[in-house]
């Protein structure tokens, strides 16, 4: 039986976004404060997924060999570095976490069955990279505070509260919704993104939290004048909103996820197939209740 394992590590390093044949001004531009000098670091917390057939001691792998093969080859090398220097890779292609990602992977390929690298650069922004040639993953999260009522609009207060119980309470309720946006695209080869992140940082801000934050959904958001703003249709609220301006940025959003409590979250995955429909039952979105 094929079975998924994965493997935790960190590392602490510094990095500097700048590209020498650029001027300064030039710099500054692309780049913002991640161009000063001396660079900035992060506490990153890398995990490696493995994959493989259970062996008769009921592992894929001995945990400790995986532990000693990350330290020897990536942990060892990276902590406390200064990562542009480090290895010649982030010398042809800046040190983003995607690309950090990607180079992680080239390491570790000829030792582990490796199925995916994720690399938290702090909790709120982290990359994963499957090992498809240059294309990666970058999740920023972010939350918003919100106000709603599960209640459709056509039914009475009696079928609502049949269907959605003591959420249709007249007054509605509130949460602290915590998002998490993840785009997919292609690693530049000099600058090691896939996209403008201060650029999607101010997207998502744009077009969901000015919008959301401090709203009552049912209400403020003319979406869910009609639409019950579930967490499910929230999300697909949310990936309709963000397709266009990311995919204006050069990538292209891949999935959205919304924890409505520690006990409720939902992910769409925006595939191709997907409309600009505001019917969200023909979405399916996929609702986990952890
Ligand atoms: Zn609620």
């Amino acid at each position: 039986m094929l079975c998924i394992i994965s493997r935790r590590a960190q590392f602490s390093a510094s990095h500097r976004y700048w590209l020498p044949e650029l001027s300064e001004a030039e710099n500054i531009q692309k780049f913002g404060a991640c161009s000063r000098f001396p660079g900035y670091g992060h506490n990153y917390v890398l995990f490696v997924s493995l994959v493989g057939e259970l062996d008769e001691y009921g592992m894929i792998l001995n945990l400790s060999n995986v532990k000693h093969v990350i330290n020897r080859k990536v942990t060892s090398i990276l902590d406390f570095s200064y990562l542009n220097d480090v290895w010649l890779e982030f010398q042809q292609t800046l040190p983003t976490p995607e690309n950090i990602a990607r180079v992680i992977w080239q390491r570790l390929k000829p030792d582990l069955p490796l199925v995916r690298i994720q690399l938290f650069e702090h909790p709120e922004l982290w990359a994963d990279y499957l090992g498809n040639g240059m294309e990666a993953y970058l999740t920023l999260s972010t939350y918003f505070s919100a106000a709603h009522k599960l209640a459709h609009p056509r039914l009475s207060g009696e079928e609502n509260f049949k269907i959605y119980g003591k959420c249709a309470n007249p007054n509605g309720h509130g949460h602290n919704y915590h998002l998490e946006v993840t785009v997919k695209g292609e690693i530049d080869p000099r600058t090691g993104m896939i996209v403008d992140l201060g650029a999607l940082n101010q997207a998502i801000k744009e077009y969901v939290i000015e919008l959301f934050d401090h709203s009552f959904l049912n209400k403020d958001v003319p979406y869910f004048a009609e639409v019950v703003p579930t967490a499910e249709n929230i999300a697909l609220c949310i990936s309709q909103l963000l397709r266009s301006p990311i995919q204006e940025l050069g990538a292209t959003l891949y999935k959205v996820k919304l924890m409505e409590t520690p006990n409720n979250s939902c992910e769409i995955y925006c595939t191709e197939s997907d409309s600009n429909s505001v019917n969200a039952a023909q979405n399916q979105p996929v609702l986990v209740r952890l």
